[in-house]
């Protein structure tokens, strides 16, 4: 009996080559490899005559070989083996490209089982590139039905299937069981052993489904247990009373819009209630969600407690802190900047003030959380793109405090539900409303014969004195994807095609303090272009930069296209977005939707529309991890019904500490450490 969280180099045809492929897949430990479902299914139970198939029918059949196979070269790069099989009943030509191997396999009078697609030429059969067996093979396959896998090079569908065969034999029995024995006979679960073996290597398509919906529920199960354990705020808490101010009386160089201020009021009027606030303040790129959390702060500060800013990156955290201490420091609010890549003395002078109350605003990473920051009264956290965190970072922000209000911000429009488990019981506050004088970003999709013109446009945009983004969906180059490389491509523009221009690069990879500096430089305006990848998306706020220009645009989702694009138009120069599509006519209908819509909330139905749930609630985009067969919109019943069931178990027990939760137990924390940003 194998370990589960162990390792698959026991398993026959595993050796370091292909463990590493598989991990290519996600395929470590035995518990990934037989978690590791099927996409589809074939059905090879039933074989059919030659005679009766019919063009175009994906069967199996079971024939002779009758004539010995020819290798043909039809041109260079393309090899064809072919020979004629036979049942009796009709023939058919297989063919094999580029497999020359297969020449010396077959031998006439031999049978095999053939699998594929037929097609007609004239009168003649044709089975090109067939899965074959043959007949009377150990371990055969056919008569049974065939689980599908996605693979990836080096990882055929026969070697899955008998790895897995192999991991099945070599698993704990009885398999653990996540789901309480209670909740199985209630929903009428099958027991998780069952549901491997028969996801697996099905006894027949009712059983296939009978151990998906068990599935199913358990992803749900386990991600709403997950979320219940993190300790939302109790509503009835008595929470510190702000005093509520007026919001006209905040100076700003401009003008709220309608919503930032009922929004604003919202919020004093939630944190002067005496209970403790939790609000989630939703409100699309640019809508100046950022304003809104000043006045808080302000109103908090002006009590003499503390508030803390927690963003997702160091770039936003450093932005943050410029924005912030301009707004709030004619009140006499300190603020004080914390990362983790600040220097130890830096690091020290800034814990010393947050611990004797010197600072009054903190705005940082999720360096904030540490363990060595201690806050004298912490009354307010705000946590901006808090879908970027991770579960456990969620909550450890206010755990710093004594029941502080929490406000978390966030551009992604989420549904009720979802919002639900993530965010827990919380109220919501929405700006749906760009501030006045903004300009719609003009969009355009095209194609290479644009090249020039645009970077004449690039260049046009400089010499009028603006900033321009270029952002690319890739690091290094990458032989496999035909995207362009950010180094490589600053690299080309530096040298080639604006050698007098002043072309700076960021990504992801660099150090914090290097990537610190380039953004720095760019929002002071000491370069002109910034060459970068998709580290800009959130929040980056750079006035002076007019032109985003976006390399393979068909790489990226509506939404995070939409989050790019805002980070132009936000002074009050006209602003342009440029997309280059590579992706043919398909890829150029989904782009359109930009060109005509500004909303975020449209754009986003759009993407779920479009690319499917599966991709949008890809963890990027909630924060959820990847779900591997729940449709977190489809199967929205189930998750209702998973949550229910959650709440029960842990109202019972709520540490999980009982026996016959360890196997759940061990599953939250595994979902809990999930890092997602
Ligand atoms: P987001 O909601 O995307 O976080 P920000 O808070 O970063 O948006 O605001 C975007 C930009 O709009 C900033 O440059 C900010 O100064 C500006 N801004 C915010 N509110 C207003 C307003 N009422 N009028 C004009 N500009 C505003
Ligand atoms: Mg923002």
């Amino acid at each position: 009996m194998a370990d589960l969280d162990g390792g698959i180099r026991f398993i026959k045809g595993i050796g370091e080559k292909k463990a590493k492929d598989l991990s290519k897949l996600g395929i470590n430990t035995l518990r990934d490899l037989l978690g590791y479902f099927p996409r589809d299914y074939e059905d090879r139970t039933s074989v059919k005559r030659i005679a009766r198939v019919e063009e175009g029918e994906r069967v199996c059949i079971l024939a002779s070989v009758v004539t010995a196979p020819s290798l043909a070269r039809i041109r260079r790069g393309l090899d064809i083996v072919k020979f004629r099989v036979s049942d009796g009943s009709g023939s058919a030509t297989v063919t094999f490209f580029n497999q020359s191997w297969l020449k010396d396999r077959f031998k006439p009078g031999e049978d095999y089982y053939f699998y594929g697609k037929f097609t007609r030429s004239g009168a003649y059969l044709n089975l090109p590139s067939p899965e074959y067996e043959k007949f009377g093979a150990e371990g055969s396959e056919t008569g049974a039905i065939v689980p599908i896998y996605r693979l990836t090079s080096g990882v055929s569908n026969k070697f899955l299937l008998s790895a897995i065969r192999q991991g099945l034999d070599a698993a704990p029995d009885p398999f653990p069981e996540v789901i309480p024995e209670s909740v199985r006979r209630a929903f009428d679960l099958p027991h998780a052993g069952w549901s491997y073996r028969e996801i697996h290597r099905p006894t027949d398509m009712d059983s296939v489904a009978s151990a998906r919906r068990r599935f199913v529920f358990e992803e749900l199960f386990v991600l709403a247990t997950t979320f219940g354990t993190i300790k939302h705020r109790e509503r009835e808490y008595s929470g510190y009373v702000i005093p509520p101010k007026k919001v006209d009386e905040f100076r700003l160089p401009f003008a709220l819009t309608g919503a930032q201020r009922r929004a604003a009021a919202e919020l004093m009027e939630d944190m002067g209630s005496g209970r403790v606030m939790t609000r989630l303040l939703q409100g699309d790129v640019g809508s100046g969600k950022t304003a809104v959390a000043a006045i808080c702060v302000w109103a908090v500060c002006s009590e003499g407690l503390q508030s803390a800013f927690m963003a997702p990156t160091e770039i936003l955290a450093e932005q943050h802190f410029r924005t912030l201490s301009d707004m709030l420091g004619p009140y006499g609010i300190r603020t004080v900047l914390l990362t983790g890549s600040m220097k130890a003395a830096e690091r020290r002078a800034a814990l010393a003030a947050i611990a004797t109350g010197e600072a009054d605003l903190v705005v940082g990473t999720h360096a904030i959380i540490s363990d060595n920051v201690d806050f004298k009264s912490l009354a307010l956290v705000i946590t901006d793109e808090q879908h970027r965190f991770g579960v456990r970072q969620r909550t450890a922000l206010s755990e710093k405090g004594d029941k502080p209000h929490v406000l978390v911000m966030s551009a992604t429009p989420i549904p009720r539900t979802l919002a639900l488990i993530i965010y827990g019981d919380l109220d919501v506050s929405i700006l749906n409303e760009i501030p006045s004088g903004r300009q719609k970003v003009d969009t355009f999709v095209v194609g290479e014969d644009m090249r020039e013109r645009i970077n004449r446009f690039i260049r046009k945009q400089v010499e009028e004195g603006h900033q321009v983004f270029i952002v690319c969906p890739m690091i290094e180059e990458d032989e496999t994807q035909n995207a362009a490389s950010v180094k490589q491509y600053a690299e080309e523009l530096r040298s080639e095609v604006f050698p007098d221009l002043r072309v700076d690069l960021l990504h992801g990879k660099m150090k914090a303090a290097e990537k610190e500096a380039v953004m720095a430089r760019f929002a002071g305006g000491e370069s002109d272009i910034l060459v970068s990848t998709t580290v800009v998306e959130v929040g980056v706020d750079v006035p002076n930069a007019t032109l985003m220009v976006i390399e393979n645009a068909e790489h990226f989702g509506l939404s995070q296209l939409h989050q790019l694009r805002g980070r132009v138009g936000r002074g009050k120069a006209k602003s342009y977005c440029v997309l280059f599509n590579q992706g043919g006519a398909e890829a150029e209908e989904r782009l359109d939707v930009l060109k005509n819509t500004n909303d975020g909330f449209k754009i986003s139905s759009e993407d779920l529309r479009l690319r499917g749930p599966g991709d949008f609630f890809g963890s990027r985009q909630h924060g959820l991890p990847e779900m591997r067969l729940a449709d977190l919109r489809g199967d929205m019943e189930t998750l209702s019904a998973a949550q229910k069931q959650a709440e029960l178990v842990l109202r019972d027990d709520p540490e999980l500490a009982l026996p016959e939760h360890s196997e759940l137990r061990r599953r939250v924390r595994a979902l809990q450490s999930v890092s997602l940003s």
